[in-house]
């Protein structure tokens, strides 16, 4: 098909409109500057203040970064107990301060927790540090010029992935003692817990106001497993700034995650030879994610649902059951299907239904689906690796269908500025009805939003605050950029 450019994309196309900056080494990380090859032109464009902080966020990560002065002293005072550099009403201009993020779960919540911390790392000028108990190192190619964005190993702090909002350094306890900004100044570090069992007073770091007392702090670790993005958007300290950031805001993730994403070579390997096989020459692709949370055997509600809301929302041509209306032409159109998930039963069957029939409409539909894995096994390279090259390649799809509730989706779509067709998550083991719904807008949902608004300092629907946060299509009470 005529729009995927073969060569001489320009220069400004390949750093995708600024987002990239030249000068990294092309051929340790192909992805980088070769995905402008592979996708049609950008879904949305940067704006010059995004392009001018990011070029700033960069100066602050090479000047922070491991390996730098400014570091080895911020580790040492980290592991001496001594924490207060920055001491006082304000950090020395120019300390270098940090937030250190333990992701974990699956590879989609680890994406989606990424994109949002290095948000909240750009607007509060910290440098972004990756703990490294996961495979990201291996399948991502480091975003930033001239200093890596993993967590040294010597890290003073132990077994981040045990830390939880129990610990004396929390921002639960320290929010709730009688001067806060005193208590930050005691700590070696605070800890934001904002998993899914976080409380009330966890979630207060959504109106928290960095300049009040956290910027005293400087090192802010962080665990969180999904996009928290959302709740940026309703907290006031921020709202001038990602205005300008994101003029239009229904492209947030998108945005970050094509400047921070780039598939290492092996992964890119997956996904280029995948695509110039089984995608790149078909007249129109449809991708179909299928997560399900009830367990790993195939369910027939389940392909129910799939074969209605693709047959409803016409993504998917009908079979006729008797003789073809008419004899196969060369020239009919070609319909190429990816699906991903974890078992291999539901593309079976709908590879068997278009090679068993003739389509009422005579396009001829291909059905892939690049790998079977049958169990999540998050944390393994090379079963990453395939998860990454899969939510990829749905991105690369021209219409999306999506299992509501999962981040693997939420990625696939959202690297691909696709705004999804998202199927409801059953219950009892029924098909939804509607089975899917076409959602409002490309963002990722958050999952675990605050219930409460920042401005009036009571509880709220936090869906109805400003228009640009609405709650999500697959989870009522999510919170989603529009
Ligand atoms: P979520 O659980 O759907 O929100 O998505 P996550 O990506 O966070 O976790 C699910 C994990 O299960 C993925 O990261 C993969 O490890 C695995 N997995 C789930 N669906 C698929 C799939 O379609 N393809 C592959 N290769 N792995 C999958």
């Amino acid at each position: 098909a005529s729009f995927w450019p073969l060569a001489s994309t320009s220069t400004k196309e390949k750093l995708l409109g600024g987002l990239l900056v030249p000068g990294f080494n092309e051929r340790s990380c192909l992805s980088r500057y070769h995905s402008a090859f592979y996708r049609k032109n950008m879904a949305r464009s940067p704006s010059p203040h995004l392009i001018k902080r990011l070029r700033e966020h960069e100066a602050l990560q090479h000047r922070c970064g491991p390996g730098t002065e400014a570091y080895r002293a911020a580790a040492a005072r980290l592991s001496s107990g001594h924490p207060n550099a920055t001491d006082g009403d304000d950090a020395a201009p120019g300390a270098c301060k940090y937030l250190v993020l333990v992701p974990y779960r699956g590879l989609g919540n680890n994406i989606l927790a990424m994109a949002s911390a290095f948000l909240y790392a750009v607007l509060t000028d910290r440098a972004l540090l990756l703990d490294r108990t996961t495979s990201l190192g291996d399948i991502f190619c480091e975003p930033f010029p001239g200093a890596s964005w993993l967590l040294p190993q010597h890290f003073p702090i132990r077994n981040l992935q045990n830390l939880t909002g129990e610990v004396p350094e929390s921002y639960r306890h320290l929010v709730q003692s009688d001067d806060a900004a005193a208590s930050v100044s005691r700590r070696r570090y605070v800890f934001v817990d904002l998993d899914h069992s976080c409380t009330y007073h966890d979630k207060l770091f959504f109106c928290d106001d960095e300049r009040r007392f956290l910027h005293r702090a400087p090192w802010l670790l962080m665990r969180t497993d999904g996009y928290f993005v959302p709740a940026l958007f309703l907290n006031p300290a921020y709202q001038e700034e990602l205005d300008r950031l994101f003029p239009r805001k229904d492209a947030v993730f998108y945005l970050l995650a094509h400047y921070l994403f780039h598939p290492t070579n092996k992964v890119w390997g997956l996904i280029t030879r995948f695509h110039d096989s089984y995608l790149k020459n078909s007249d129109e692709r449809l991708g179909i994610q299928i997560r399900v949370f009830d367990g790993d055997t195939p369910f027939q509600h389940i392909l129910d649902q799939i074969l209605a809301c693709t047959s409803q929302e016409h993504l998917l041509p009908d079979v006729v059951t008797k003789e073809p209306p008419h004899p196969s032409t060369t020239g009919a159109q070609s319909k190429a299907v990816l699906m991903t998930g974890l078992s291999s039963w539901y593309y079976e069957n709908i590879r068997w239904k278009y090679w068993q029939s003739a389509t009422a409409t005579g396009e001829a539909v291909s059905v892939y689906q690049p790998s079977h894995e049958e169990h999540q096994l998050s944390g393994y390279t090379t079963h990453d690796m395939k998860a990454l090259a899969e939510m990829y390649l749905l991105g690369m799809t021209d219409k999306i269908v999506t299992s509501g509730w999962s981040t693997f989706g939420y990625v696939g779509h959202g690297l691909g500025g696709l705004t999804p067709w998202i199927m409801f998550r059953p219950e009892n083991h029924t098909t939804p009805n509607p089975p899917c719904q076409r959602a409002k807008s490309m963002e990722p949902c958050m999952h675990g939003p605050p219930f409460y608004d920042c401005r009036t300092k009571h509880g709220a629907d936090t869906g109805k605050l400003v228009p640009h946060v609405q709650h999500c299509e697959d989870m009522s009470w999510g919170l989603k950029l529009v």
